[in-house]
C-alpha cells in the first residue's frame, strides 16, 4: 500500500500485507474470545487450536513425514547450534561441519563446545562464494552427522542440492530459506530455522527432528534444549513464543492459499533472475561475487564498482521507499534480500533503479 515501504533487510524482514491485515483485524478480540491471542493462555482451546493448525499446515507444505517432529522453539537458530550436537552426540563423538559463510563457522564454533566437531571443507579463502563439488568431499569415517548452512544469508550461497553424508545424518539450517521452495525432508535428521526471515516474528525457532533421533540428550543438557521435553509436551513444556506461533501460522496459510512451495519457488526463481540478469548486464557496474550455480533465491549480494557510490545508492534508493539495502558489516556492499513476502513489483522497482542509477553515474 501507499505508505508501506519496500523493505529488503536480511531479517527481521518484510512479511505479507495481507498477514499483517489479518493479524491487525484479529489483534483486539481473536475470534470472539474476547482477547488477543498475546493475552490467551497458552494452554487453552483456543491457542492449542492456533499452535495445531500451524504445525499440520507446516506439515502439508514441506510434506513432512509422520516419522518427524516439528517443535516450535525459543532462542534463535543460534541456540540450535549448540542443541544439535548437545542432542545428538557425546561429547567425544565426531561430526562434520561444511562451511559455506559465516553462520555456518559460527554453528561449527558453538558445536566445538559439546562434540569433536571438525570443519571437513571451507569457503573462507574465497571468500565465502561457492560450494564445493560433494564426489571430492572427504567426511570423517565415525562422523554422527553433517552439518550444512543451506542457505548463507551474509553471503548469498545456497545448496541446489544435498550432500548425503556417508556415515550418518545430515543436518541443516534453513534460516533464510525455509519454505522458500519444496524440501525433501526425508533426507534430513535435523532442519532448523529462526522465524524472522520467510515466516513471521523474530522469537520462534522451528525444529524439524526425526524422531528416532530424540531422547539421546548428554547430561549436561539445560532442559530448555532437550527435544524430548519439547517433543512430549508439544512445544508446551513451558511457556511458547504464542504470538509468534500464531503469525507463523498465519504465514504458512498465506503460503498454502498461493498453491503451496511449488508455486512460492515460480515466484521466487522469477523475482532473483530479474536482479541477477540486472547484475550482471551492467557492464561490471554492480558484481555478484557468488559463483552463478549457488546463488541464492534469497539473498542477493552485490558490490558497486565504485565503491564510493554506495553510500548515495542506499540513500537514493531510500528516498523512492527501498529500504535495509546496505550489505552487511562483515562484507560490505549492497544486499537485496528477496524473501517470500518481497513482491515481484519490489524487485522490479529495484532493478529500474539500479539500472537509473548507474546511467547517471557510469
Ligand atoms: N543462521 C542463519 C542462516 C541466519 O541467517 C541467522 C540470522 N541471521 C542465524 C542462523 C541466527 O539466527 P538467530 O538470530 O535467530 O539466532
Amino acid at each position: 500500500s501507499q505508505d508501506r515501504v519496500f523493505n529488503f533487510a536480511a531479517g527481521p524482514a518484510t512479511l505479507p500485507e495481507n498477514v499483517l491485515l489479518k493479524a491487525e483485524s484479529e489483534l483486539y478480540n481473536w475470534h470472539g474470545s474476547g482477547m488477543s491471542v498475546m493475552e490467551m493462555s497458552h494452554r487453552g482451546k483456543e491457542f492449542l487450536s492456533i499452535i495445531q493448525k500451524a504445525e499440520s499446515d507446516l506439515r502439508t507444505l514441506l510434506k513432512i513425514p509422520s516419522e518427524y517432529a516439528v517443535l516450535f522453539l525459543q532462542g534463535g537458530a543460534t541456540t540450535q547450534f549448540a542443541a544439535i550436537p548437545l542432542n545428538l552426540v557425546k561429547p567425544d563423538e565426531p561430526v562434520d561441519y561444511l562451511v559455506t559463510g559465516s553462520w555456518g563457522d559460527k554453528a561449527f564454533k558453538e558445536a566445538q563446545k559439546f562434540s569433536k566437531a571438525k570443519v571437513i571443507w571451507s569457503g573462507k579463502s574465497d571468500k565465502y562464494t561457492r560450494i564445493p563439488s560433494f564426489e571430492g568431499l572427504e567426511q570423517s569415517p565415525d562422523a554422527k552427522y553433517l552439518h550444512i548452512c543451506a542457505n548463507e544469508t551474509i553471503h548469498g550461497v545456497e545448496f541446489k542440492d544435498y550432500p548425503t553424508p556417508k556415515n550418518g545424518l545430515l543436518v541443516a539450517d534453513m534460516s533464510s530459506n525455509f519454505c522458500s521452495k519444496p524440501v525433501d525432508v526425508s533426507k534430513f535428521g535435523i532442519i532448523y530455522a529462526g522465524a524472522q526471515k520467510n515466516v513471521g516474528p523474530s522469537g520462534v525457532t522451528i525444529v524439524i527432528v526425526r524422531k528416532d533421533l530424540i531422547g539421546n540428550a548428554q547430561e549436561i543438557t539445560p532442559i530448555m534444549l532437550e527435544y524430548k521435553i519439547h517433543a512430549d509436551n508439544n512445544s508446551l513444556y513451558n511457556t511458547p513464543p504464542c504470538y509468534g506461533i500464531y503469525m507463523c501460522g498465519l504465514v504458512f496459510e498465506d503460503l498454502l492459499a498461493q498453491g503451496g512451495l511449488e508455486e512460492v519457488e515460480k515466484k521466487n526463481k522469477k523475482k532473483a533472475e530479474l536482479l541477477y540478469s540486472a547484475i550482471d548486464g551492467s557492464n561490471g557496474f554492480y558484481r555478484c561475487p557468488v559463483e552463478r550455480s549457488v546463488r541464492s533465491l534469497m539473498n542477493v549480494p552485490f558490490t558497486l564498482e565504485k565503491p564510493e557510490l554506495e553510500a548515495e545508492f542506499v540513500k537514493e534508493a531510500a528516498k523512492e521507499k527501498m529500504v535495509q539495502l546496505k550489505g552487511h558489516r562483515s562484507v560490505g556492499g549492497m544486499r537485496a534480500s528477496i524473501y517470500n513476502a518481497m513482491s515481484l513489483a519490489g524487485v522490479e522497482k529495484l532493478v529500474a533503479f539500479m539500472k537509473d542509477f548507474q546511467a547517471k553515474h557510469a
